[in-house]
This record gives C-alpha cells, structure tokens and sequence, in this order.
C-alpha cells in the first residue's frame, strides 16, 4: 500500500540526507596561496549541505592550511606534506585522495574545473569506479548538477546515481567563498606511498606585471582585428589605464600575435571579470564560451554584423586603431 507523504515529512527526510553529505574539495595551490577556483569549488560544496572538508597537498603548504582554515564553510582541513606532492601530480595525489575517501568516506569529492582538477579527478573517478561530472555550473540537489556541454553554450541537467559523486566545477559560475569567519580545524593525513611514475622538474611561468587574467577584475582582449603583435601595445597601453589584464582570441594566438597563455575561451582561458572589452574580436563561439560570464561586455568593431555585439552591453561600431587611442587620451584625464 502507498503511503502519502507529507511535505513536513520530506523537509525532514531531505534534512537527514543533508546531515549524512560529506563534501571532499581538493584544493589547488602554490603551497604560498590559494588558487581562487577552490575558493568557488568551496561555494559549491556549501550547496549541497553537509560537511565540507579541504584536502591540501603540498610540500611546505601549511600556509595555505591556515588561509583556508578562514574560509567560511569549511569544517576540517586535512593536511599531507611530502615531497612526493611536489608540483601536485596527479600521479601522485591520486592515492592520497584514495586513502582519505577510504577513511572519511565522503559522499561528494571536487575541485576546480581547471587543467589541475580536470586533470586529478577523472583518475580519481576511475579507481573509485564511478563516472565523473565535470563543468558543474549549477548544483540542483545532493545528486542532481547542471553542466556545460559544447563549449559553454548548452547546459545539461545530470542526475548521478553514483555511490561517489565525483565532480569539477566552473570557477566562473560560484561566487568564491569569503575569508574571515571560518575556524575549521586542521587534521594530517598521512602520506599515501610514493609512487614515482612521474616526477615532476620545473615549471616556467610568464612574469607579468598586470593582473592575472582569470582573476582580473578587468580584462582587455584582442583579435585578428589588431593585425599584428606590435599593434598589442595599443591594448596593453589601455589595460594599464584600467589596471586590466590582457587577453586575446584564439586568431590571434595562431598568428603568433600574443603567447598561447592569453588565449580566451573554450581551449582557452575561462573569465568573468567585472568588464570584458573585446577589440578586433568577431564574437565565434568557441571565443564567447570562455568570457560570455562577465558582467559587462563592450565590443569594438568595425563590423554592425559581428556576433560579438549580440552579447554585448555596449558597443561601438569604429575602427579600433581610431578609438583605442581615445580611450586612452580620455582615461588619462
Ligand atoms: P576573426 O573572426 O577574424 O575576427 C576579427 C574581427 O576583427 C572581425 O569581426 C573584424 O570585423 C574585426 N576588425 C578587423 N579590423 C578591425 C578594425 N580595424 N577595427 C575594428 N574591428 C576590426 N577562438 C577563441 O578565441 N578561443 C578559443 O578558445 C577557441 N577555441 C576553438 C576551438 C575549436 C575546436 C575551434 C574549431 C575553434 C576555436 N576558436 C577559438 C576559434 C574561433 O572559431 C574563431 O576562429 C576565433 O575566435 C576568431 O578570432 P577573431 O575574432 O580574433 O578573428
């Protein structure tokens, strides 16, 4: 015989299922500082209710345990130093995350959506046995997520059955979790065992003086439209003016313009700065997916048609070369 249930009845059945999440998010740093994206994976975690956990690998990280330690949400921050976490392979990690699920047993266990997460978690997932979700924008219910498909223009809503719900998430999509209030405490996990398939030597990262794009609050990109590397300055000179990063179009990248590092969009770099401008820019798809989140779009082009003024909230129809260096005159007033 089927039974009604009450509304009061499934708040409290929801209520208890909240109670036995347990979120792992596995957190992405320089061993110095945290990398912003985990500050949005944390954000995440939060919405599923439960207990949320952090995972800081590294080699002398305890300076990014305490940051984290701050950051409100979260319950426990579990520790693991050794050298072997050196340049955070995923080679190496993944068993360490393997022997904390073994002895927590969380229900859910994220990251960023970064190279660094969508890296780790597949092979997480794959020795869990489980399918991972990856492109989370949206979290619906303990197991039920909304995800991009194709490039940042579709989204699918995914109900994941899984006994771990193993996931990335867009930085772009969740607020970054604030500092201050947290108090979670701090607890070492021991080092699973060396693995030693790969080691890892040196990374070689560009020194820029300007914000960094994924984290600048301004960005300023540039196309085909510019028609050389020399022209750049012109967006550089700007950027200076607002204190912006500098991007660039996937065309642009494959001209030899700017270093493959500014590349914006779907093989590209992700943003949400609070002002996007886009200078020679055409708009194609694969370029909007990896900025169509900010929060102000301007467009120049010379171009009524191109697509980039369909998700622009300003723009100007004007030859960059004449109106860049305007907007530079009257920013220097
Ligand atoms: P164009 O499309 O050539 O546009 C140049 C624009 O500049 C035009 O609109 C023109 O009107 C304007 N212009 C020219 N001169 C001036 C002037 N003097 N003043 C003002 N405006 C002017 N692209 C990305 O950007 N990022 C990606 O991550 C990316 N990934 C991709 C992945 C795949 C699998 C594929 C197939 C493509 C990808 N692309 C990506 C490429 C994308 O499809 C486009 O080819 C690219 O974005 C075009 O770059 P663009 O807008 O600079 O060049």
């Amino acid at each position: 015989m089927l039974k009604a249930i009450s509304k009061a009845n499934v708040r409290t059945l929801s209520g208890l299922l909240q109670r036995f999440q347990s979120t792992l998010v596995v957190a992405e740093h320089t061993n110095e500082t945290l990398t912003p994206i985990t500050l949005s994976a944390i954000t995440a975690a939060s919405k599923l209710g439960g207990e949320v956990s952090c995972l800081v690998a590294g080699t002398n990280c305890a300076k990014v345990a305490e940051q984290l330690s701050q950051v409100d949400g979260v319950k426990k921050i579990l520790v693991a130093q050794n050298d072997a976490y050196k340049g955070l392979l995923p080679e190496e990690l993944t068993p360490l995350i393997l022997a904390t699920q073994e002895q927590f047993s969380f229900t859910h266990i994220c990251a960023g959506a970064s190279a660094f997460g969508k890296n780790l978690l597949p092979r997480v997932a794959a020795k869990l046995d489980v399918a991972p979700i990856s492109d989370i924008v949206e979290i619906k219910s303990s197991d039920t997520f909304v995800r991009t498909i194709y490039a940042g223009n579709a989204l699918s809503t995914v109900k994941c059955n899984e006994k771990i719900k193993v996931f990335t998430v867009r930085g772009t999509s969740f607020e970054p979790a604030a500092h201050g209030k947290g108090s979670a405490t701090l607890e070492q996990v021991s080092s699973a065992s060396h693995v030693g398939i790969s080691e890892w030597l040196e990374q070689n990262l560009t020194k820029s003086d300007r914000p960094e794009l994924t984290s600048a609050k301004a960005v300023v990109s540039g196309g085909r439209g510019l028609k050389s590397g020399e022209n750049f300055k012109l967006l550089y000179d700007l950027a200076d003016k607002l204190n912006a990063a500098v991007g660039a179009s996937r065309a642009a990248v494959d001209a030899g313009y700017v270093p493959n590092d500014m590349q914006v969009g779907q093989t590209g770099k992700i943003v949400a700065p609070e002002l996007y401008i886009a200078v020679g820019i055409s708009g194609a798809i694969q370029h909007l997916a990896g900025m169509k989140d900010s929060k102000t779009i301007v467009a120049i082009n010379k171009d009524p048609e191109a697509p980039i003024f369909q998700v622009a909230d300003y723009g100007l129809v004007a030859d960059l070369f004449k109106a860049v260096p305007e907007m530079i005159e009257t920013l220097k007033k």
